[in-house]
């Protein structure tokens, strides 16, 4: 019964694309400062096909080669974390609900193992970095509820001219039907898929410029790198397609990702399906059309829908994203294809938690910004806000970016929508910092602060500990 929703409750429009595009061209889509976030085009690398091979069980990628073990991984998770290749992250205990369960990550650099000098290893700016994905990893665990775990392989860095800015992904068995991968499958049934192998891949690329901080925002020439680090970890959780342009599947016949089943056409019916039940191959049931009209759309099942990356012609990014194009309220998707210089989206569409959980995770709504302003912003017009979290008693300090002087009004909302606290200060170019007092008597958890100004509107979550 999923087309009884009307058209019109569909929140964004359609766009066309002029251009033929090619990955190679693709760049040349957006302006010049925008980098794709990522490649997924070489999925066959992350599917498994576990073979016992002079008795011994080996994985084989769909390309033929052996996925093997970094030897890193002899060392236990101990002697790892004390030689500091390894972080484990969990949820922030201080979160408003105290009895909220979370899922434990474990978070290893392959440039520390190494000992690359480069990346995240680089003498100067790798601890930074390092901090950096730390707390993008903790965004997840301070949403996803389940109690199992994650290990999240953050391999050596690259150096490409002209290439994306990151990458990342999870491995997936051959098995027909719709599957989850193995970050999945270690978060959900608490059991590691493969105790030899990281559960989800990420890789960046340092030929960029990023803001290596998490506790400033990009200047006009950076990337951001906890926007990328979150967008590719998005990826690493199941938010990619296996689709092919015509269809097909990129990893084996029958087996898609258990987001494609929620994937429909322009007139909403399902993009892929299946006649059995659980391992029963998936079949593409559309036409090769219906995936390049701007019109996918991710189904979430109550008549509300996500609007999915679907241009015309079908490229690498398609199927794999959000388009924020499409969208008509203001805000942005986190997994949009593309990021620019000095642009922050720092958490989540609530539309994109909702791609979480109708693929099985489950999630803390509460800690899900449902602003129609959520947390991105430019450099044109912006707010840096920091330290955060913040221990009480001490100020936040707001540091607003802006060419005109204005009046603005911060709020401090918690999550029930209750105002703990508000001020009024005027801004200008050479007068752009506030500060707040975070009183003693603010209790620990989440809340989020809106800036509104003239032409400043901007809200994001703050943790007070
Ligand atoms: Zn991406």
């Amino acid at each position: 019964m999923k087309n009884q929703y009307s058209k019109g409750m569909k929140n964004f429009k359609r766009i066309i694309f002029a251009a033929g595009l090619s990955f190679i061209s693709q760049t040349s889509l957006f302006a010049q400062d925008n980098a794709m976030f990522d490649v997924m085009d070489d999925k066959s690398k992350f599917v498994l096909n576990e073979q016992i091979i002079n008795g011994s069980s080996k994985y084989i990628n769909k390309k033929g080669d052996e996925v093997k073990s970094n030897p890193i991984y002899k060392l236990s998770l101990d002697e790892r974390v004390k030689k500091g290749i390894t972080s484990v992250v969990k949820s922030n205990p201080k979160l408003s609900n105290k009895n909220q369960t979370s899922t434990t990550f474990t978070v290893t650099f392959l440039d520390v193992a190494n000992a690359t000098g480069y990346g995240f290893d680089d003498p100067t700016a790798g601890a930074t970095r390092r901090a950096t994905i730390e707390q993008a990893v903790a965004y997840y665990a301070n949403i996803i509820t389940n109690t199992g775990s994650a290990d999240i392989e953050i391999q050596e860095s690259e150096n490409i001219s002209g290439y994306a800015l990151a990458w990342g992904g999870q491995y997936y068995f051959s098995t027909p039907g719709f599957q989850n991968g193995t970050v999945w499958r270690h978060i959900i049934t608490g059991v590691d898929p493969s105790s030899t192998l990281a559960d989800g891949l990420v890789t960046y690329n340092f030929y960029y410029t990023f803001n290596d901080d998490y506790n400033r925002l990009p200047t006009s020439s950076e990337y951001d790198l906890y926007t990328v680090s979150i967008h590719e970890l998005g990826h690493a959780f199941g938010f990619t397609s296996m689709s092919n342009s015509d269809g097909s599947s990129q990893i084996s016949s029958g087996v898609y990702s258990s987001y494609d089943e929620y994937l429909q056409s322009d007139n909403y019916s399902d993009l892929f399906t299946t006649t059995g039940g659980q391992n029963s191959a998936a079949t593409f049931s559309s036409s090769s059309s219906e995936l390049a009209t701007d019109g996918v759309v991710f189904d979430f099942g109550n008549g509300s829908y996500g609007a999915v990356y679907s241009p015309n012609p079908f490229n690498s990014s398609s199927l794999d994203h959000f388009d924020s194009n499409r969208l008509t309220d203001g805000t942005k998707y986190l997994m949009h294809p593309s990021l620019s210089k000095g642009v922050v989206v720092r958490e989540m569409h609530e539309q994109e938690a909702k791609v979480l959980e109708q693929i099985g995770y489950s999630i803390n709504f509460n800690n899900i910004s449902t602003s129609t302003v959520n947390n991105h912003i430019s450099n044109a017009n912006n707010v840096a806000m920091f330290p955060n979290p913040i221990v009480t008693g001490n100020n936040l300090n707001l540091i607003v970016t802006t060419e005109k002087e204005q009046n603005i009004t911060t709020v401090i909302y918690d999550v029930l929508g209750n105002v703990i606290y508000k001020q009024n200060n005027l801004v200008s170019q050479s007068s752009p910092s506030v500060q707040l007092p975070i009183n003693n008597s603010i209790a620990s958890g989440t809340y989020f602060v809106q800036v509104q100004g003239d032409v400043v509107s901007q809200k994001q979550m703050l943790i007070i500990e």
